[in-house]
């Protein structure tokens, strides 16, 4: 019996890890693939199996499909090939690219908490460890193996998969992979998480290609639900985000971003930019202050062929934002503090994106007492996230052992999203041939996988359920 085992991702957003063994044999011998090897984050039951074994013997599996550069999707990597993993680690040439930045920052980061705890004695494990090192991030790098989109890779004569669209972010594909070790071929497709559907009027400024592959003939579907119970906006963000940034110019205020520094990011800057040239936002200093979004604007303009239409135009016509005039990049400590210092009006984009750590912290505590001031939000925050608790109303939040006042003026804007909602889920899932056997949710909070789930049973009538943690389930 061939089957899928959902090692992550199942009854919440992170950790993706989805085993498939075509063997059948239970004791892990024979052909076993995982697609993607992501991190656990967030609440701390779930961030703790990162540090429990492998389920499976790294060195058992022969290889792992990786649908995108995110860190909850490839963030586990270095920790399996630290235990042993030698296989192939497949992705395309911009994940590889990014997924580099990804995991270097993570493994250094990783260093930073054990050192943090170990300085201040605040861990019960003496020394606390990294789960994983930069230099292990960096030695994990030597498996991956580009695919091109659409490229069919052959892993063993019984099983073949390529990468198709997924237009989360750059790079990301799904893989859609062929089983030919039963009576007759299977196919099963694996999301990894689904970009905006519709055009780029209501995911403005994307770069990548706007909207997934279509046409899918799959007997198994694995699918993301992170927005299975939201409806994003369809309006033009870029009249509310004017005005915002005009009014706290004109109160000689400061605009301060949070953003996730791949993809985000970019995306944010090009609009900046676009607004800046044709007039509807005063010409005023634009910082990016993340030194991981800086490496990751060297992998955008590099990786052309992904771009989306509109993407192109804005690229052709603006170049690399390295090189606009008032645009500043910021990569030392140093330079980031003397933006601190400084009280003219101006815009300052830094990560992390919901404010749990980084240089954002530091413009945090300068920006958020001065009602002048003015906070934007264009990403997702998660639950008990400084960001989060901001964005909620609340009158101080606690950065580095101080509770600074929030005085400064708080937007949020939800139409940057990267993710699909139900009503684009639906509509790419009515490009399908045939409806599938049966399809797995992953990857969504329970409450957004159980409501999706009726979605799609009510609206395709198809068999639909929600994915369990360790889960194992029957590849017919
Ligand atoms: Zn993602």
């Amino acid at each position: 019996m061939a089957y899928i085992q959902f090692l992550g991702a199942a009854g919440t957003v992170t950790g993706s890890k989805h085993l498939l063994n075509i063997s059948g044999d239970p004791s892990g011998a024979g052909l076993q693939i995982l697609i993607d090897c992501g991190l656990f984050q967030g609440q701390k039951e779930w961030r703790q199996r990162n540090w429990e074994p492998s389920p499976i013997p790294p060195n058992q599996i022969e290889a792992v499909i990786l649908t995108h550069a995110h860190l909850d999707h490839c963030g586990y990597i270095p920790r399996l090939v630290k235990q042993g993993f030698n296989g192939t680690i497949y992705a395309t040439p911009a994940s590889i690219d990014l997924a580099a930045v990804v995991l270097q920052d993570s493994g250094h980061l990783q260093e930073e908490d054990a050192a943090y705890y170990n300085k201040t004695r605040s861990s019960k494990h003496d020394p606390a460890l990294p789960l994983y090192t930069e230099q292990d991030a960096i030695d994990s790098l030597r498996l991956f193996k580009p695919v091109n989109m659409e490229q069919v890779v052959q892993i063993s004569p019984k099983l073949s998969f390529r990468f198709v669209r997924a237009a989360h972010i750059m790079g990301s594909g799904m893989a859609e992979i062929t089983c030919t070790d039963g009576p007759s071929p299977r196919q099963l497709l694996f999301t990894g998480d689904i970009g905006r559907v519709r055009d780029s009027q209501v995911a403005p400024g994307k770069v990548v290609y706007a909207g997934p592959f279509e046409g899918e003939s799959v007997d198994i579907l694995v699918m993301e639900s992170t927005y299975g119970n939201r409806l994003h906006p369809t309006t033009d963000p870029r009249p509310e985000l004017i005005k915002t940034i005009k009014d706290t110019v004109a109160r000689g205020g400061t605009i301060v971003v949070p953003a996730f520094a791949v993809e985000r990011t970019q995306k944010f800057l090009f609009m900046i930019k676009d607004l800046i040239e044709t007039g509807q936002i005063p010409r005023v200093p634009v910082h990016c202050d993340s030194p991981m979004a800086i490496k990751a604007i060297e992998i955008y303009i590099k990786h052309s062929e992904e771009y989306s239409e509109e993407a192109k135009v804005l690229i052709q016509k603006y170049g690399s934002p390295l090189k606009w005039e008032g645009f500043f990049f910021d990569t030392n400590q140093q330079d980031s503090k003397e933006i601190n210092d400084s009280h003219y009006p101006q815009i300052i984009i830094s990560s992390s994106g919901m404010a749990t750590g980084g240089r954002i912290l530091h413009h945090l505590i300068q920006r958020l007492p001065d009602p002048k001031n003015q906070i934007i939000f264009i990403g997702f925050q998660a639950p008990g996230t400084r960001g989060a608790i901001i964005k909620s109303g609340a009158k101080t939040v606690k950065i580095f052992n101080q509770e600074v006042p929030v005085r400064a003026q708080i937007a949020a804007i939800e139409q940057f999203s990267d993710h699909a909602d139900t009503p684009e889920l639906l509509e790419w899932l009515r490009t399908f041939k045939k409806a599938p056997q049966v399809t797995y949710l992953v990857h969504g909070e329970p409450a957004a996988s159980s409501q999706l789930r009726l979605a799609m049973t009510s609206a395709l009538g198809w068999k639909v359920e929600a994915a369990q943690w360790m889960q194992k389930v029957e590849v017919k």
